[in-house]
């Protein structure tokens, strides 16, 4: 089977597989965890922050990130197909008690305008009946803007608009070195436009636990009694952490390899009748295309492509397909040939 389903399929490799049998280990509750330590460290360094945080989840970073920026009864801006508003159960309505202000984008990214536009519709009314802003969030890649990468100006011109009003920017970076490998500018200068940040160990970096979240001295501080509130907080943690630092060591040069396989998936697909590719020119590792010409629904599509062998998933009303550290040049080439033929049999047919 080639899994084009996420780059969360990843498996751990045998090098990884020994690095975390080989893990020194401690309560990583206490703060006892040598492992972890020096994955947070590591991860404050990348990023040029005071400090940073492990967690079990990107996840439980964002909900952490929001419920220290903001009170209850705060807004939240972010772009509205954000992974933070869609995708995490109601995480910030639940633990943050924010209320969320939507941003209407094509692929994720919006301008200063846009943004200074949705403060104004949150505090249009003044206090008390309007409300304080409390966190604006970007995400870098954007997961449903098909793994768009915010331009480092763009950012800078957002956090600054932000900042100017007195509120701060958290970056949901789940794919941010996937960011750093496309546009080739750092992960400390992307980070150093906002005020928090994370990146997330189990998509394309091949890790099966973790991520670590990262900030200031205080805030991770903050963050630190959240992570236990919220049950964050482990014993031998080591044992994941380890994975995440292989990680680190091993499979981020590689993320070129992971963008150049989907700009050839795209190319393969944009060139098969009937089909729409919605990222003809994919940015990183994510191709979003429509298979409505061939008169068949998503569901049939994705199942017919699986009894070939190739598995895909559906997301905001697409198809997507995302590469990764277990995809080849070949299983590209496989995933292209499959999709030829169930399109062939669905004209056919
Ligand atoms: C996967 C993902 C998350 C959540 O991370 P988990 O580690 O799966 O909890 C958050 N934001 C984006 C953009 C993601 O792709």
């Amino acid at each position: 089977m080639v899994s084009l389903f996420s780059d969360t399929e990843t498996r751990p490799t045998a090098g990884m597989r020994a690095a975390i049998a080989a893990a020194e280990v401690g309560d990583e509750q206490k703060g006892e965890d040598p492992t972890v330590t020096r994955l947070q460290a590591r991860v404050a360094e990348l990023l040029g922050k005071e400090a940073a945080l492990w967690l079990p989840t990107g996840t439980m970073c964002n909900l952490v990130a929001v419920k220290v920026h903001t009170r209850p009864g705060d807004a939240l801006i972010a772009d509205g197909m954000a992974h933070v508003i869609r995708a995490e159960s109601g995480g910030a309505a639940l633990a943050s008690g924010v209320l969320v202000e939507p941003i209407r984008t094509a692929r994720g990214i919006f301008t200063p305008s846009e943004l200074a536009a949705a403060m104004e519709r949150v505090t249009a009314v003044p206090v008390p009946y309007g409300q304080p802003v409390g966190v604006v969030c970007v995400e870098q890649t954007h997961n449903f803007g098909g793994g768009a990468v915010w331009p480092l100006d763009a950012l800078r011109a957002v956090a600054a608009c932000a900042r100017e009003r007195g509120v701060p920017v958290h970056m949901d970076g789940a794919r941010l070195l996937n960011a750093c490998a496309a546009s080739g500018v750092s992960a400390a200068d992307f980070a150093g436009a906002v005020d928090s940040l994370w990146i997330d160990f189990t998509k394309g970096l091949g890790a099966p636990i973790g991520a670590v979240l990262a900030g200031t001295s205080g805030f991770i501080a903050e963050a630190r009694r959240y992570k236990q509130l919220f049950g964050g907080a482990m014993r031998q943690a080591g044992i994941a952490a380890a994975g995440c630092l292989y990680a680190l060591d091993h499979h981020v040069d590689r993320l070129a390899e992971d963008h150049e396989h989907a700009r050839l998936l795209a190319a393969g697909l944009a060139a098969t009748d009937c089909i729409h590719v919605r990222t003809p020119e994919p940015e990183t590792n994510m191709v979003f295309f429509d298979v409505r010409g061939l008169g068949i629904g998503n569901a049939e599509f994705l199942r017919r492509l699986a009894a070939r062998g190739v598995r895909m998933g559906a997301a905001g009303g697409a198809i997507r397909a995302v590469t990764h550290l277990d995809v080849t040049r070949a299983d590209i080439e496989t995933a292209i040939a499959a999709v030829r033929r169930v399109q062939a049999e669905s004209v056919a047919g």
